[in-house]
Parts: structure tokens; C-alpha cells; sequence
């Protein structure tokens, strides 16, 4: 449906979606983060069309259809970071200046395989949340991918550290003090009782709640 949408009104439903991330968006705030000029008159075309509302305080906000469409580019948006950041092995600016542009060639079917072949990321390279799709909830896609949490591997099983998906830095600081950042190979030394991987000459057990937040690339 947005497929035929104006890249100003992405901008402005991408920003939107953001500012409501973090609490509630203004038009001065809207402004900052949209990488377009927020005129009134794109908000009211915005308006006119469906996607937002304003408040009596003058606070922005997603409609139900702009909420869904919004959701969709974001996740959109989202991924595509991770496929520049985590298979072309782009840094962050990189990926920063590319995503929006990237995000436009993945169509609905498509997002979903590069979400399945990701391992269903929740986080963006930023830690932002990624918006699931149909196939997050579908758990068995998880044995096609070429990136996975590694509490989904065997025991035995090789694979190298794609990358930490916290939300919080210090776990991803403590994590990377132990050895486990992007790049590192991996092998899973047991599962039971403790989940233990081996990390180069070290063998570390890991909460399975955090292993569930690194990912990796499986060796096949
Ligand atoms: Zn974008
Ligand atoms: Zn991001
Ligand atoms: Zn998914």
C-alpha cells in the first residue's frame, strides 16, 4: 500500500514512529529526526490522507492506518540495517546513509525471508526495536537461517559471533570482556545443566537469556 507512497510522507511517518518510541513527538521533534523539511503542509496532507492525527496539545500521532503502515517501513528499515551491518559487513554510517534507500527494494515477501535468514532479529544495529512479521512467530523458519541465536545451536556445533543483540551496554560490554564480540568462532560445549560455549581457548556458561541475545553466523 505504501509502495505508492511520497518519500516526504515515509520520512515523515518513519519520524513519527520513532518520536512515539521514546514517549510522545512534537512537530519541532518530528522535524529534527525526518530526513526531509516537515512543512505544515506535508502534515496536512499526512492528515488528509489518513496516517496522522494531532492532539488539542498539538502532540503528532499515528492513526490506526498510519501506526500499520509506519510499523511496516520501520521494519523494513530496521532490517535492512542489520542485512548492510551484519552480510555486507558495512559499518553503522555506512548503513545509517544506505537503509532508507535499502529499505525501498525489500518487498513484503522478500522482508520476510531476509528476516528469517537474519534469525529474526529483535533489535537494529541501534537497539531499536525491530517490528516482528508474520515469520517471527513462525519458530521452525529458525532451522533455515544463516544467523541464529546461539542457545538454537548443537551441541558441538561451530559457528562465529555475528553480533550481541542487548538492549542494555553493559551486558554487551561484560560479554565483549569475555571475549565474545563479531568475528570470534564459537563452539557449543554443552547445553544441560549449563549452557557452556567455547570462545577461543575459553569456555564460558552463559545465562540462557543471554545467550538468546548473541547471534550467529552457523557454519554449514
Ligand atoms: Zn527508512
Ligand atoms: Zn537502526
Ligand atoms: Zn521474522
Amino acid at each position: 500500500m505504501h509502495n505508492w507512497l511520497s518519500q516526504d510522507i515515509v520520512e515523515v511517518l518513519e519520524s513519527v514512529w520513532s518520536n512515539e518510541e521514546r514517549g510522545s513527538a512534537d512537530v519541532e521533534e518530528i522535524s529534527i529526526e525526518a530526513k526531509t523539511e516537515v512543512t505544515e503542509e506535508l502534515l496536512a496532507e499526512c492528515e488528509r490522507e489518513g496516517y496522522l492525527m494531532r492532539t488539542s496539545a498539538g502532540e503528532i500521532k499515528l492513526t490506526p492506518l498510519g501506526r500499520q503502515t509506519a510499523r511496516e517501513i520501520i521494519r523494513r528499515h530496521r532490517l535492512a540495517e542489520r542485512l548492510v551491518v551484519d552480510v555486507l559487513g558495512m559499518t553503522l554510517e555506512e548503513s545509517e546513509a544506505d537503509a532508507c534507500e535499502f529499505e525501498h527494494f525489500l518487498a513484503r515477501g522478500v522482508t520476510d525471508a531476509i528476516c528469517t535468514l537474519l534469525g529474526h532479529p529483535r533489535f537494529c544495529p541501534h537497539n531499536h526495536p525491530i517490528p516482528e512479521g508474520d515469520c517471527c512467530r513462525q519458530v521452525e523458519d529458525q532451522i533455515n537461517s544463516l544467523v541464529t541465536s546461539i542457545d538454537r545451536l548443537e551441541v558441538g556445533e561451530q559457528a562465529q559471533i555475528a553480533y550481541v543483540s542487548a538492549a542494555n551496554f553493559p551486558r554487551i560490554r561484560k560479554l565483549s570482556s569475555f571475549g565474545i564480540t563479531p568475528g570470534i568462532p564459537v563452539k557449543v560445549q554443552q547445553k544441560f545443566p549449563s549452557f557452556v560455549v567455547q570462545c577461543d581457548e575459553t569456555q564460558i556458561a552463559l545465562e540462557r537469556d543471554i545467550a538468546r541475545d548473541i547471534y550467529v553466523w552457523r557454519k554449514s
